[in-house]
């Protein structure tokens, strides 16, 4: 068996999501750690919180995939007392590498908000622009109205609750969407002719034009917009490792939660 180094895995990861497809302001790609590494166990997370660290290290991994980069602003100092620096020494003492695929892995055929419009069993899905971009749209197999289409998404996506954003009195056929923050393409679906948009993170100003602009919105959460593609992208990255020969273990985070829980009044 070949050993396979941090730079195998990398690659195997540009090629599911290029790196030219991440957005200007992102910062994808290894974030901690050395591309020259040796790789056994990889464990694979939408967020690297003090959780997913510390079931990367118990699970003995090498490196971490996450969605989110765990460095994203420029980095002014390592106070190991404080949750950044901690997290990336409790890294670096365990040998475990970080790398991210970020508005990549949003935007490329296959990703996250194409995992998104499987789930909500969307038909004939597009990007919104060019070939890949960041969001959606398609079409459900047959009409609902909001609060149905608002229920079905909860459901399929399996959360508690999701918040709707009821624009009106008027039935969804066509649905753009943008897993995670997405809200700033709420009027480009609109002018693409969708009645509703799914994503998380919806500010009360931009809840408010959607309903002025007649386009219901379903704020079902970013974590649970995202989450999804977790499992997905472990199942990828198996099979690229299987047809390459690497003999490498691969594990996906099944223990994280929404930050956000709802409390329903006593
Ligand atoms: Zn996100």
């Amino acid at each position: 068996m070949k050993k396979v180094k941090v730079q195998n895995i990398t690659e195997i990861m540009n090629r599911l999501a290029p790196r030219q497809f991440a957005e200007e302001w992102d910062n994808p790609g290894l974030l901690v750690g050395s591309f020259s590494a040796e790789v056994e166990k990889i464990f694979v997370c939408l967020d690297v919180t003090e959780e997913t660290v510390q079931n990367a290290v118990d699970f003995g991994a090498n490196l971490i995939i996450a969605h989110h980069p765990v460095i994203f602003r420029a980095v002014k100092n390592f106070r190991t007392d404080l949750p950044l620096g901690k997290k990336i020494e409790t890294l670096i003492k365990n040998d475990v590498a970080v790398f991210a695929a970020h508005t990549n892995l949003d935007s490329v055929e296959g990703g996250v908000n194409d995992v998104l419009a499987e789930k909500i069993g969307l038909i004939d899905v597009k990007p919104f622009g060019e070939e890949f971009s960041l969001g959606r749209i398609g079409y459900l197999p047959n009409k609902m109205d909001a609060e149905n289409f608002a229920k079905h998404v909860a459901k399929v996506l399996n959360v508690d609750a999701v918040r709707l954003i009821d624009a009106g009195n008027f039935e969804i056929e066509k649905v753009g969407l943008c897993g995670g923050a997405g809200s700033e393409f709420i009027s480009k679906a609109k002018f693409l002719g969708a009645q509703a948009f799914v994503t998380g993170d919806v500010k009360y100003h931009e809840a408010q034009s959607a309903v002025e602009n007649k386009i219901h919105v379903v704020d079902a959460g970013h974590f649970a917009t995202e989450f999804p593609i977790v499992h997905v992208l472990a199942e990828k990255l198996k099979a690229e490792c299987e047809n390459l020969g690497y003999n490498v273990k691969i594990a996906e985070d099944t223990t994280s939660r929404d930050v956000f829980k709802n409390i329903l009044k006593g």
